[in-house]
């Protein structure tokens, strides 16, 4: 198969993995920078051009999108979605998924569970919003916020105010969240590919933290699932409508709850911790699921 990875940079962990992955399999794989290509939008003949070469003849590409790129990104993929290309994640569902509100809003129609959350534009809901989350302590997000930046637990009623009111002087959207102390600084990504949970590990923030992202010094270890978790990250990850999805989890006193669902969820953290190779169940995936009519939304919606 001919495999184009969309990627700013081929040296990244999770990129050359599955470069090495394809490889290893026998197939034709190619790193592309999303951002060098352009695209020509014409009725029944879409085209994509890297500089001077037009891009054709794939298979299917790997969108690997930058939360920065989402926007340029998403119209690259969905490009190779108009020319019939198979894509691992569709333009539309890694949309969606960038989307914070909108995914718990999808991901509580369905009655996953989810932390308590608020949202409001109006700061004099804000003392309507911490009541609503339960009250002191809680935890207040940036909705653009990526890596744990932006995230703040708010141990006071006084606290978590004046927190919203300094967001919102930025002019940032924000939620309000039920904090889940009982998570103890640790929660659970279960990597999903092709309707399956293929490995998860349990990262757990440092002494006195209660974010456990790896890059704020969190760490990680494979950890078993329960089948009530592993079927809510397969059934979160099919509602964003994800072949491929990092389903972020908490453990609460009653049960699993979503955090987020990540569309291109990184590699190493996951393969280092696990000892499998998950690039490869995913260039699997492709090989089995790839042909022409696969692509399920070809870019609309
Ligand atoms: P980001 O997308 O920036 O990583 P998250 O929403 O995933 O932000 O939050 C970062 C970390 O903070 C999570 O991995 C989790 O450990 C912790 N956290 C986030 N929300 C809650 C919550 N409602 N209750 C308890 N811990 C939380």
């Amino acid at each position: 198969m001919k495999i184009a990875i969309l990627s700013r940079n081929k040296r990244l962990y999770s990129t050359n993995s599955l470069v090495v992955a394809a490889e290893k399999r026998g197939h034709d794989v190619r790193v592309i920078d999303y951002l060098k290509c352009h695209m020509e939008i014409t009725s029944h003949r879409p085209a994509i051009y890297l500089g001077d070469e037009k891009l054709t003849g794939y298979d299917a590409i790997i969108p690997r999108i930058g939360a920065s790129n989402t926007f340029f990104g998403c119209a690259v993929v969905r490009q190779f979605e108009m020319m019939d290309v198979f894509s691992l994640n569709e333009s539309v569902a890694i949309s969606r998924s960038r989307d914070k509100l909108r995914s718990l809003q999808l991901l509580a129609r369905k009655g996953i569970g989810l932390p308590v959350t608020g949202f409001a534009h109006d700061p004099r809901a804000t003392e309507h919003l911490v009541k609503l989350t339960g009250g002191a302590p809680l935890v207040i997000k940036l909705l653009e916020g990526t890596q744990g930046v932006g995230v703040v637990l708010a141990e006071t009623k006084a606290a978590a105010e004046s927190v919203i009111e300094a967001f919102r002087g930025l002019n940032a959207n924000i939620l309000a969240q039920e904090f889940i102390k009982e998570a103890g600084g640790a929660d659970l990504r279960c990597f999903v590919v092709g309707g399956k949970v293929v490995a998860a590990i349990k990262r757990q923030g440092k002494e006195g933290e209660f974010r456990s992202n790896l890059h704020r010094g969190g760490s990680a270890q494979i950890e078993k699932l329960t089948p009530e978790e592993r079927s809510t990250a397969v059934r979160a990850a099919k509602i964003m409508g994800l072949n491929v999805a990092g389903v972020d989890l908490l453990r609460a006193n009653h049960g699993p709850v979503v955090m987020e669902v990540n569309s291109s969820p990184g590699l190493e953290g996951i393969e280092t911790a696990t000892g499998k190779d998950v690039a490869g169940m995913i260039i699997d995936f492709i090989a089995k699921t790839a042909k022409s009519g696969a692509t399920a939304t070809k870019g609309k919606g």
